[in-house]
């Protein structure tokens, strides 16, 4: 499968906006800095910019679905001030033990698990070997390898606390999504 489009797949907490438990409320969500432009960096270098994010929240009882996707009309009007806007956004709502009812089950979406991003890929016609996967996690880093994609961790959210404590000699690891940016572009000018 090698599509004709170039991704970005990002995750959203800890990655574009700040961490905060389960995030869910729309006046608790606060970009990191530098992320609105990020984005809008990633999108004049050609690349699709793809959310793919676990809420587990849901599963949990938390939040509900509608909550989720009124967070993400929320960011895209956000990002609409920097001129720019997130292509798709996915999302697992499962848990494998936590929660109840339709949720709760060990599904092939959750990160590390590649699910989203394969499903992003069919959907959108990307070339999974020519697009990077940025995230805070160690969930992150295998969901994007496990897709074939490069995978680069931010140090923000819960990156610093992944770097200690993960053996991650060979992934990526950059200050912020801003610089996780930059990188990208700076590898893609040069091939
Ligand atoms: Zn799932």
């Amino acid at each position: 499968m090698t599509g004709t489009q170039r991704a970005v797949f990002l995750d959203r907490d800890g990655t574009i906006n700040v961490e905060k438990n389960y995030l869910h409320k729309i006046e608790d969500f606060e970009f990191i800095s530098g992320a609105p432009e990020a984005i809008s960096s990633l999108k004049d270098a050609g690349f699709l910019v793809i959310v793919v994010s676990n809420q587990s929240g849901i599963a949990r009882g938390y939040f509900d679905e509608r909550e989720v996707e009124a967070l993400h009309s929320h960011i895209q009007a956000k990002l609409a001030d920097y001129g720019t806007s997130i292509d798709a956004f996915y999302f697992c709502p499962h848990h494998p033990e936590h929660g109840v009812g339709d949720d709760k089950f060990a599904c092939e979406c959750r990160k590390g698990a590649p699910g989203m991003l394969l499903q992003a890929a069919r959907e959108y016609d990307i070339d999974l070997g020519q697009s990077f996967m940025v995230g805070d996690k160690i969930a992150d880093i295998e969901a994007g390898h496990r897709a074939g994609c490069q995978s680069l961790l931010v140090l923000t959210g819960y990156g610093q606390k992944c770097a200690a404590e993960q053996s991650m000699a060979s992934v990526v690891k950059c200050a912020d999504l801003c610089s996780a940016a930059a990188w990208i572009r700076a590898l893609v000018t040069k091939s």
